[in-house]
């Protein structure tokens, strides 16, 4: 089917209340296009997804929207990272207190349910229709609109439809149903927030503890509050439902590696998650018709480069700027899903890497790898500084 449209945008719908969506909005109220956003959550889901690290490269599309300064206020500053082995022994560091200088910011960690809230008011502020408990679960094409129908019965019409709804996208599913599924990484994730004033650790530092059967890690936010993670590989976390059985897993998990670890997950007073976390190393499409995909819907990426939510946010960026200087949508998804693939599979590959060295490693290995660990974080350094640097700009450049 052809498909014209050379009418100027006028209305979209935005899949999804996560990271793309809210900021895809606010560069399409920019436009004058009138948008809302589908949220499936309810607004009160408090903090279901624990928290996630901004990269120097996102960062700088929030300041683009001026919402820079809010984003570090509400959450913290990461001077770096520290790796320790089983032992507690420090292994390798990457200083990040030259990002500012270096890459125009610093990362910064903050709470999921933060950012979401922070995003979604900045959107519904700058004139977008912004509704939770609003789950999209079909779509159709009609002349010269496509409609969303969500679960309550209601039906909505746009010029447009952007998939901002994760790595389980249903935007996927129903515009480009012969998408490969997204792939199992091997690891899955369960996190939390504790107080716990006897943990070894320094404020603004993330210390990542390469277990002996799992991987721990721990940042230390202002306040004493300490944010975690835990990466092991059985499936079977998965199945285990009572969450008492469930810190009981993690702590065996962590027997015999720093003891703080334990107190710390003790100390947690509601475990978060599990996640099996699954990446997209390659969508043959992100586009069709008058429906496009951005954000972990289409690439979606494991959190192991801390990159997700970033490429989220320039994806964002460079959509509305595509949809505003290109012929009609159809040119604007194509220019995007060209500008963007190569750097976006780069960094997903770049993940699964940084994922699999998470694996809990026998006596020999562990050796090398405690030697060989400062090597291979300066070689990934260089990789890491290729991601931060990277800038997306929404004006045109100068003539
Ligand atoms: C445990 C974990 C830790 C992570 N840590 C980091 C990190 O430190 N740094 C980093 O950069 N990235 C991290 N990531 C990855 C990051 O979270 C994602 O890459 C990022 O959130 C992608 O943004 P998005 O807007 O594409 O999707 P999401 O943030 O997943 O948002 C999708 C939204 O769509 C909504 N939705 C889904 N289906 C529907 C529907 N049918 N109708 C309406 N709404 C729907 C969902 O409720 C959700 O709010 C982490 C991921 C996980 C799982």
């Amino acid at each position: 089917m052809t498909i014209s449209m050379r009418a100027p945008l006028q209305r979209a719908l935005v899949v999804g209340g996560g990271v793309a969506g809210p900021t895809v909005a606010m560069f399409l109220r920019r436009l004058g296009v009138q948008v809302a956003v589908l949220e499936a959550r309810s607004e009160a889901a408090g903090d279901a997804g624990a928290f996630l690290g901004l990269a120097p490269n996102g960062l700088q599309v929030l300041a683009e929207l001026g919402l820079g300064a809010e984003v570090r206020a509400r959450g913290a500053a990461c001077a770096g990272l520290r790796f320790l082995n089983a032992r507690g022994r420090c292994i390798g560091e990457i200083d990040h207190r030259d990002h500012a200088q270096r890459f125009g910011a610093q990362m910064v960690m903050i709470r999921r349910a933060e950012l979401h809230r922070t995003l979604m008011a900045a959107a519904t502020e700058r004139g977008a229709d912004c509704r939770f408990d609003a789950r999209v679960v079909a779509l159709a094409e009609r002349p010269g609109e496509v409609v969303a129908r969500l679960e309550s019965g209601e039906a909505l019409a746009a010029d447009v439809l952007l998939g901002c709804d994760g790595v389980r996208s249903r935007v996927r599913a129903l515009a480009l149903p012969s998408s490969p599924a997204p792939a199992f990484t091997g690891l899955c994730d369960i996190g939390g927030f504790a107080r716990c004033p006897g943990a070894p650790l320094e404020p603004g530092w993330t210390v990542m503890t390469f277990g002996r059967r799992a991987f721990f890690g721990a940042f230390a936010a202002p306040g004493g509050e300490v944010w975690w993670f835990h990466n092991n590989g059985a499936r079977e976390t998965m199945q285990v439902v009572d969450p008492e059985q469930r810190r009981a897993s993690i702590l065996a998990l962590h027997a015999g590696d720093p003891p703080w670890i334990a107190d710390v997950v003790r100390a947690t007073p509601t475990l978060l998650g599990p996640w099996a976390l699954h990446d997209i190393m390659t969508l043959p499409r992100w586009h069709a018709g008058r429906v496009c995909l951005l954000g972990d819907a289409a690439h979606a990426t494991s959190p192991s480069a801390g990159q997700g939510a970033s490429l989220a946010l320039e994806d964002a960026l460079v959509l509305a700027r595509c949809l505003r200087d290109a012929a009609d949508p159809p040119a604007a998804f194509a220019r995007f899903e060209q500008e963007r693939r190569v750097r976006v599979e780069a960094v997903v590959r770049q993940a699964r890497k940084n994922g699999d060295g998470k694996a809990p490693a026998g006596p020999l290995a562990a050796w090398f790898r405690d030697r060989m660990l400062p090597l291979f974080l300066r070689l990934g350094a260089a990789a890491q500084a290729r991601f931060y640097e990277h800038r997306v700009e929404w004006s045109p450049p100068a003539e």
